[in-house]
């Protein structure tokens, strides 16, 4: 997230709005118009599987009645070990989901079912709601099989139209996809600068850019938006997409081929490109006659009113008819599409409950590779497993100075007592709880600094808990800031990112992407920490979001009928302003109190 255009924006803040003094010109309309395999023994992330020792059959000899019987007990054995490590009993009743729902257990799965991949498979189909497609290699992503040992069944449901669009997807993308001829065809298009009539095949190519939260949440963004108007969406994969991500469609890349002609022009295209769209718009060059065989979509949060009317019905009807749009944002816009009249009907049908679009297009999408999946299930095993309940804090200062800072742990502390997430401690001296509770609390902290970790830690360690109960604090890295050169530095902010989502309450930080992704991915409505004004802790200091859905820090505040400014936080009531940023747009749920 970049703070200074965002401080930026928020001058403009809710008044902002895109009406200009002359209108705009536009190319016309369109004449397009409408818009399996066990893990490998070799592999060290490979969970460890109890095996029945005795496979021969026929033979019955006391020695071997007694292996079966000690074989029998060891296998129980490690059931009850596999289930202790992987068990999730009922919390003490802090509400998750909502405020209301307990959380719950998830499904066990028994040793027996974990040696038989294809049950693992089953249960993941299931668990996801038929959301994953069959066909994959289980062992190249581990995680898109392994993820549901990890987490709480989902409340949530997709619906069947969305199960059925994305299958869709995916007979589309093997049609189109890299190396296709409809791809060679289009690509040929591309190369001449021109649209050669209706091209049987259209593409979006999202350009890898900004923070891996942000990334995340425009990936799933543009993902959308190449559903709804029919296009295949191809991935950048800039330094590291390779090293984090996993395909996530059967047998086709999703990965822009390395020689896609227009790869070193990428770093070049901005705002003041002559293919930017927007640029097009002002110096008059679209024509519905030469209609170009590209279009640079400039949806980066410094964007101008021209760049904006990307979210516009006539815009998107012209958009239609070029073949190639290479779109370049930080911003998660999914919001504005829903506020897109042809869009209306489809995104009605894909997501009737509006507030889990993230929360589905997010866990059909991003499967953390099995490097990452590494990091992810060991910490997890280690450190979270046994823990009665798992809460999750995620600290994002954007203060400037290296922190920590008193009032951020002074508003986090408020937050988790107040809210009842995390027992208060008792001073010295005073008398301790008698009883032993013994319920267990892990409290993973992720945050670039190791400072408040360390204060929260040394808390619960010196004092008793009025409640007798356990705490323990855990934080995976402390990479001090934010970098791009180290291999690693992503694949650990990915593996956090992740295991936040597996936590059963979530604390985040205001305006932070990184935060969204975890309560995206994990379905959790997160206590949301307030962001902090000159260096005061606020008062509150947290709420709970109205959704799980991500904010849209950068909306465009426009009418395009009216050719005029509006709210466009109070059009429709499932797009609201955000809890975190006033002049945000998110999704809710309207019949979710
Ligand atoms: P945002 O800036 O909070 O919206 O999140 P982004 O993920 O887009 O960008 C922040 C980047 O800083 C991350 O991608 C990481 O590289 C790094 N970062 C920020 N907070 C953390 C953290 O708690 N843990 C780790 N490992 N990295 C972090």
């Amino acid at each position: 997230m970049r703070l200074l255009l965002r401080l930026q924006n928020g001058v403009g803040g809710k008044g902002f709005s895109l009406s200009r003094s002359e209108p705009m010109r536009r190319p016309g309309r369109s004449p397009v118009g409408d818009a399996d395999e066990p893990p490998k023994p070799s592999d060290p992330d490979a969970p460890i599987l109890p095996r029945d020792p005795d496979k021969k059959p026929g033979w019955f000899g006391p020695m071997r009645v007694m292996g079966v019987f000690i074989a029998c007990l060891m296998t129980v054995s490690a059931v009850f070990s596999v289930l202790a490590v992987l068990r999730d009993p009922p919390t003490n009743g802090v509400p998750a989901e909502g405020g209301v729902r307990e959380v719950t257990a998830p499904k066990a799965i028994g040793s027996d079912e974990l040696a038989t991949s294809q049950t693992v498979v089953e249960k993941t189909s299931e668990l996801v709601g038929g959301l994953l497609a069959a066909g994959f290699d289980e062992g190249s992503c581990l995680s898109r099989y392994q993820s549901v040992l990890f987490r709480k069944e989902s409340k949530h449901k997709p619906s069947s139209y969305l199960i059925s669009r994305l299958r869709g997807y995916e007979a589309l993308l093997k049609r189109c996809g890299p190396h296709s001829d409809s791809y060679k065809r289009t690509l040929e298009m591309l190369k001449s600068g021109h649209s050669m009539g209706t091209s049987d095949c259209n593409y979006v190519v999202w350009i890898s850019f900004s923070g891996l939260g942000n990334r995340i949440l425009t990936l799933a963004s543009a993902f959308l938006y190449a559903l709804l108007t029919n296009r295949v969406l191809l991935v950048d994969p800039g330094v590291d997409m390779t090293d984090l991500f996993c395909e996530p469609f059967p047998e086709v890349s999703w990965f822009l081929p390395s020689d896609f002609p227009l790869k070193d022009q990428f770093k070049g295209l901005d705002q003041n490109s002559p293919h930017c769209y927007g640029k097009m718009l002002t110096g008059n060059s679209l024509s519905k006659l030469e209609i170009p065989s590209f279009t640079y979509l400039h949806l980066v949060h410094d964007y101008n009113d021209h760049d904006k009317l990307f979210f516009c019905d006539e815009d998107q009807s012209f958009l239609q008819s070029i073949p190639w749009l290479i779109m370049r944002t930080d911003n998660y816009f999914v919001p504005s599409l829903f506020l897109i009249p042809s869009f209306e009907q489809e995104l009605d049908k894909l997501f009737p409950e509006r507030e889990n679009v993230f929360h589905f297009l997010g866990r059909y999408l991003f499967h953390p590779t099995n490097s990452v999946w590494g990091l992810i299930r060991r910490y997890y095993q280690t450190y979270l497993a046994k823990a009665d309940e798992r809460i999750g804090i995620q600290i994002r200062v954007f203060d400037t100075g290296l922190g920590p800072f008193q009032h951020v742990l002074d508003q986090i502390l408020d937050c988790t007592t107040r809210e009842n997430l995390l027992p208060r401690t008792i001073e010295e001296g005073s008398p301790e709880v008698s009883s032993l509770n013994q319920k267990s609390k892990a409290v993973l902290v992720t945050s670039l600094s190791s400072g408040y970790f360390e204060r929260i830690r040394d808390i619960y360690w010196h004092d008793p808990t009025t409640t007798g109960e356990a705490v323990s604090i855990v934080q995976p890295s402390h990479e001090e800031y934010q970098q791009t050169e180290k291999e690693t530095h992503n694949r650990k902010a990915w593996a956090e990112m992740y295991l936040l989502s597996l936590t059963d309450v979530l604390i985040t930080s205001s305006w932070s992407t990184f935060g969204y992704v975890a309560q995206g991915l994990g379905g959790l409505k997160p206590w949301i920490l307030y962001k902090p004004e000159n260096r005061t802790a606020p008062d509150p200091p947290c709420r709970r979001a109205m959704s799980m859905e991500p904010c849209f820090h950068a909306p465009p505040f426009y009418d395009c009928k009216a050719k005029q400014g509006v709210d466009t936080g109070d059009l429709v009531p499932h797009v609201r302003h955000c809890e975190d940023m006033s002049w945000g747009l998110k999704l809710v749920d309207p019949h979710d109190n």
